[in-house]
């Protein structure tokens, strides 16, 4: 009942029912939170009375009264929503105590030091979440008090210490809010659920939700539990174990433990706790237990479970289970380990891992035997490497981020505030928290390089200096690098290397194959990303752009010649030049793609991306090519347009200088010979660009075809190239019949489709898109993620006209959106034959096209031709 109960108090009353030790307790709904934000953050009218009569009721099981002066009722008051979003919500523990009720639970539990503990802690907590009184005030305090004692830790105050400082803290809150700290336990909890509920729609809730793409859900849950301490004297106190290694997905109980401390304090990462390993000697038995329990909620929900646990005087307790949240070489040892060990078929552990996560596998790691100035080793909270310049704020991160540089997040510890900044940097360091610390939770969840508890480092947050144990000093804008996977810290940017596919993943992803309908292929333009796309899987190439090829000096020189020849003779005499470095460079492409189709796009940008720019370059070239200034610059201003991406581009260059695509297909068919020649198997589709008339299609086709048919009888090798369009403009999308009769493969190129489907330049959308999503006018970047509505409507137009008039026509997309998950369940959808995508997220798309098929048939969307 999650949705209703939210996931920590549908599992807490889970627990319960499976006979395992949890403090008893009650839930208010997410609906009564909708319910409250709906009446304009006022309760429901029946929201008191419930209250009561479950709070009696909770009383009465546990034999205890909130506020009793003899033997009181200590309560957590909890938030929680059905989608899990760690330390992003508020909850208050202790709740209950006010001055005569400390006096009791003293008496009762022959324990002062501990009474006033909670009640510091709860006034501290109640003070800051509730009553929104600035935390470091009390923080302050009780730094203050540790001092006066002269103790390094919160555990060395005496019961005397604490007192007073219960005084300083009730001061505090009286300065900060002119009243009293309220003594009626009563007020105290309904100020308590409100605050909980008001938290779900805090920023940071917000943000959170904003980023990790959480809509639709009711609001926060309110789990009402009675206290079990673990800061009490004696085998007491708390801590976090997965089932599971979230790091490595390793089959061990892993995790924390802090004695003689409660719950907040492992999470907040204010002092780093132990292992979790020691108990195994100080308190075996509680050990042994907490493993059998743990293997026991992990065969209950069937998957890897993160777990929170109190000790309170040799007694264990489980305080809330939820899915672990694991780095994505864990999900997908997780995942395959689970299969292993008949838990899981292949097909739900294929919808267990984020498709999108496997593309944190293929990110760097720093290279073996790279030279390196270790500053400090922290804990290894969330794996990869990154290198970028120190910030130590979230402001100053996304601001770097959003002039593209490379940061690197560095906080004493990271707090909920801190998100939007740990999103925007390229890794995270900390001093303080351990490895279920908020920074690491919230960095594995996505998947950014996390290094926790670099203790030695002192991290000056408002002189922005890091001072290592050698002392050397770094400052806000000094480059470092953090190791994820050793939890290093070291000096400058250190060379990182890619990794290797690891044989999980290969075995996770042959499962993928075998359910998969769609071919997965690469966008690739050198023969090294050809080899790598195929190691990662590529079925062929998708898009090969032939452009980047211009670039090198020798070519581009010759490339400048073309341009600006007078005639065609002129054109004819520097493409002639060209064709050997491109005969080169296609023979390359296809020997390492042997035997796999690769689409080669014609030459597709406007001329003036190979001309120089500024004076001295014209200067240069005009001299190069020994003819007068002057005249070179009145060519570039004839090549000059307004709008150059909707210019004399693609095939329209072609059709006015259509020697262009007959150097391209001699040199396309040409290296296919020589391969021949040689024995390697090729499958070349040559793809004619920006065409929104049949007849631009065939004129160009013609070329193609005539010219390879003429190298054909010259080298005596058959080839059978097809010939094919890019599909990019909505007018092509709309005649895709008319085209289809001569084109032999359509490549949604959804990049300019989207642009022309829209109106917006894909250069200028950065300056208003942003502002769209925020007012909710778009959910997502459409040239991140498909627009499936409009520019879908057009794919699909697309597929179904070209294929009544052309039956079994091939299509695939090549755009970015080919890469992205939620695109390529669309594109399953639409019935497509391949998606094609940089290499990096081949790996990803063969899942995601795996995970597309298990959850819905195709349905060729042919309703949306009619
Ligand atoms: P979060 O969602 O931020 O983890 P929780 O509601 O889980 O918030 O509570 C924060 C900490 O307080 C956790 O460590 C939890 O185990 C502890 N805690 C919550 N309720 C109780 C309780 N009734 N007794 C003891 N500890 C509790
Ligand atoms: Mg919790
Ligand atoms: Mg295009």
């Amino acid at each position: 009942m999650r949705e209703l109960l939210g996931g920590k108090g549908a599992n807490v009353a889970e627990m319960a029912r499976l006979g395992i030790p949890v403090p008893p307790g009650f839930v208010i709904t997410t609906e009564t939170c909708r319910d409250f934000n709906t009446l304009g953050q006022r309760f429901p009218a029946d929201l008191q009375l419930q209250v009561d009569k479950a709070l009696a009721a909770l009383e009465a099981q546990s034999g205890r009264k909130l506020g009793d002066a003899e033997d009181p009722l200590l309560v957590s008051v909890r938030s929680g929503a059905a989608i899990s979003m760690p330390g992003m919500m508020d909850t208050v523990l202790n709740l209950g105590l006010n001055d005569r009720a400390v006096a009791g639970l003293a008496r009762k539990s022959g324990d002062v030091r501990f009474a006033w503990d909670a009640y510091r802690r709860f006034i501290q907590m109640f003070g800051d979440v509730v009553l929104g009184i600035d935390h470091a005030l009390f923080e302050e305090a009780l730094a203050e008090a540790r001092a006066e004692r002269g103790v390094a830790e919160d555990t060395g105050l005496t019961p005397v210490d604490l007192t007073r400082l219960v005084d300083r803290y009730k001061l505090i809150v009286r300065q900060a809010t002119g009243a009293e700290f309220p003594q009626e336990p009563e007020v105290q909890l309904m100020k308590a659920i409100r605050a909980v509920f008001m938290s779900w729609e805090s920023q940071r809730a917000r943000t959170y939700r904003r980023i990790e793409g959480i809509t639709g859900l009711a609001g926060t849950a309110v789990t009402i539990q009675a206290m079990v301490f673990g800061n009490r004297a004696g085998e007491s106190g708390t801590g976090v174990v997965f089932s599971r290694n979230p790091v490595t997905g390793e089959r061990e109980l892993y995790g924390e433990f802090l004695a003689n401390a409660q719950g907040e304090d492992v999470v907040a990462g204010i002092r780093t706790p132990e292992p979790v390993a020691v108990l195994k000697e100080r308190m075996p038995g509680l050990y042994d237990e907490l493993t059998a329990l743990s293997d026991k909620l992990e065969a209950h929900y069937r998957d890897m479970q993160d777990i929170e646990f109190t000790i309170e005087q040799g007694k264990l307790f489980l305080l809330q289970t939820r899915g672990g949240k694991r780095s994505a070489r864990a999900a997908v040892r997780i995942a395959t380990d689970l299969v292993a060990e008949g838990v899981l078929t292949r097909e739900e552990a294929l919808l267990r891992v984020d498709a999108m996560s496997l593309d944190q596998l293929l990110h760097p790691t720093i290279a073996p035997d790279a030279k390196r100035t270790v500053l400090a080793r922290g804990l290894p909270a969330s794996p990869g490497a990154a290198a970028g310049a120190v910030v130590f704020c979230a402001d100053a991160a996304e601001a770097a981020a959003a002039r593209g540089d490379k940061v690197i997040l560095v906080r004493r510890e990271t707090s909920p505030e801190d998100v939007h900044g740990m999103h925007a940097a390229q890794g995270v360091l900390t001093a303080t928290g351990g490895m279920t610390s908020h920074a690491a939770v919230v960095a594995r969840g996505m998947g950014k390089c996390c290094v926790t508890g670099a203790g030695t480092l002192i991290i000056n947050e408002a002189a922005e200096t890091i001072t290592a144990p050698d002392g050397t000093v770094v400052k806000a804008g000094d480059l470092i690098t953090l190791d994820g996977g050793t939890g290093e810290v070291m000096l400058g940017a250190v060379e990182t290397v890619l990794p290797e596919l690891g044989e999980d993943v290969r075995q996770l992803l042959a499962w993928a194959d075998a359910v998969r309908e769609m071919k997965v292929r690469a966008n690739a333009d050198t023969p090294e990303d050809a080899a790598r796309a195929r190691d990662f899987g590529a079925e062929g190439i998708g898009l090969c752009r032939t452009e980047h090829m211009f670039f090198a000096p020798e070519r581009i020189r010759a490339m400048r010649e073309m341009i600006l020849a007078e005639d065609e003779a002129g054109r004819i005499a520097a493409l002639d030049r060209l064709l050997p470095y491109q005969r080169a460079d296609f023979a390359g492409i296809l020997k390492e793609m042997a035997g796999l189709p690769v689409t080669i796009r014609l030459l597709d940008p406007p001329l003036h991306e190979f001309l120089p720019q500024g004076e001295g370059a014209i200067a240069e070239l005009a001299g190069d090519l020994k003819v007068p200034v002057e005249r070179l610059k009145d060519r570039l201003h004839a090549l000059h347009e307004a709008n150059p991406m909707m210019g004399h581009r693609g095939c329209r260059l072609m059709i006015t200088y259509p020697e262009i695509a007959r150097m391209q297909a001699r040199a396309i068919t040409e290296a296919a010979s020589q391969l021949a020649a040689e024995g390697v198997e090729t499958a070349v589709e040559v793809m004619v660009p920006l065409v929104g008339l049949e007849g631009e299609f065939n004129a160009l086709a013609d070329v193609v075809r005539d010219e390879a048919a003429k190298v054909e009888a010259e080298t005596g090798h058959t080839l059978a190239i097809k010939v094919g369009t890019m599909i990019e403009l909505p007018r092509a999308c709309l005649r895709a019949g008319e085209i289809a009769a001569s084109a032999e493969f359509f490549s949604f190129g959804t990049n300019d489709l989207t642009q022309f489907t829209f109106g917006f330049s894909r250069d200028d959308a950065g300056k208003f898109v942003p502002a769209y999503r925020e007012r909710g006018l778009l959910a997502h970047d459409p040239f991140a993620s498909l627009d499936t509505d409009g520019v879908g409507d057009l794919v699909a137009i697309g597929v179904a006209r070209g294929r009544a008039k052309r039956a079994g026509l091939k299509t695939g997309i090549c755009g970015e959106h080919g890469g992205d998950p939620a695109s390529i369940a669309f594109c399953h959808g639409a019935g497509l034959d391949y998606v094609s995508c940089s290499p990096y997220r081949v790996p990803v798309a063969r899942l995601a096209a795996a995970q597309a098929s298990l959850k819905a048939p195709r349905t060729v969307l042919a309703a949306a031709a009619e």
